[in-house]
């Protein structure tokens, strides 16, 4: 069904194995909100409890992801104090996207590839690869490794391009402990306060399975939508698109073309127009001392029209 051809020479030639466990994992959060729902709605009152709880982890575990996973530890686009990185590795661990050190691999794999059968979530195989399928295919000789196995010789062999990442006790930590720690926490954070508000059932469902869901989702789409749909003033050298409604889902990370051009800026939206709020908010911790050494693009490469386009392409 999500196989088109493209996919299946790329699964054989790659001799990618379907990894069961992954793709159940994530069809059971799915069946459970699919399931639990309704019944949930049916039975109970509306109440908001639960729907700010949703709002506030999405701010959270999502932030993590873009802030954290993405512009701190894959891209080294700027420096934080240890609380800073403690905290986005906690909140990334409750996103369930797993560990930030596997995340980051993949991620720089994707930009060193961007496109080619080498980008483990490459666009050109179509929506739904990028989107989701990707992630339930593992290259055969990594098939066996565990998170908790943390010896230099199989770091150095799984994480090549993450030697400096494997450096930082807290992303080692995180890569060992994060699966457990971030599905025990969810349920715990979320089973507190449904018996603390009395509306267990309500905290689990949204504030737990259905935010992590939403979550997913909205990420899944700079790897998919973010390389087929948007503007592409940049650099027209790769997919990535720049693209409001992605940047609305994901905190700003929808300005794909200008973050695929210019990786190493802490920004994605570069101009103070662009909705871009994890640049606002390593801007505002940045201020206070949390975060520093922000690492941006010379204007002078992305020059703008009157109306705020980039003129000169390709870069
Ligand atoms: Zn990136
Ligand atoms: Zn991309």
């Amino acid at each position: 069904m999500f196989m088109n051809d493209l996919v299946k020479k790329h699964i054989k030639e790659k001799n990618l194995k379907f990894d069961c466990t992954v793709f159940l994992f994530l069809v059971f959060f799915k069946v459970v909100a699919l399931i639990g729902l309704p019944i949930y709605f049916y039975h109970n009152e509306f109440t908001w409890g639960p729907w700010i709880i949703f709002l506030i982890f999405s701010v959270l575990t999502g932030m993590s992801i873009t802030m954290g996973y993405h512009r701190l530890f894959s891209h080294k686009t700027f420096k934080a104090n240890n609380f800073i990185e403690s905290a986005l590795l906690f909140f990334g661990a409750l996103s369930l996207q797993n560990s930030c050190l596997k995340w980051s691999s993949d991620h720089r794999t994707h930009h060193s590839y961007t496109d080619t059968d080498k980008d483990p979530y490459n666009a050109k195989l179509g929506f739904l690869w990028s989107h989701i399928v990707w992630i339930f295919y593992t290259p055969t000789e990594n098939r066996y490794v565990k998170n908790n196995d943390v010896s230099a010789e199989t770091l150095r062999h799984e994480f090549p391009n993450c030697q400096d990442l494997i450096q930082n006790p807290r992303v080692l930590k995180q890569h060992q402990f994060g699966h457990k720690l971030g599905l025990l926490s969810n349920f715990f954070i979320m089973g507190v306060m449904g018996f603390l508000f009395n509306d267990l059932w309500g905290y689990l469902l949204i504030g737990g399975f259905l935010r992590i869901i939403f979550v997913h989702q909205t990420t899944f789409c700079i790897n998919s939508l973010a390389h087929m749909f948007g503007e592409t003033p940049h650099s027209e050298a790769h997919t990535a698109k720049d693209s409001l409604f992605c940047a609305l889902l994901t905190f700003g990370e929808g300005y794909h073309n200008f973050h695929h051009t210019f990786p190493n800026d802490y920004r994605c939206g570069p101009l103070l127009h662009n909705y871009d709020p994890t640049k606002w908010v390593i801007v505002g911790l940045s201020k206070v001392g949390m975060t520093w050494d922000l690492k941006r693009t010379s204007k002078s490469k992305y020059a703008f029209d009157r109306r705020g386009f980039k003129v000169t392409k390709p870069v």
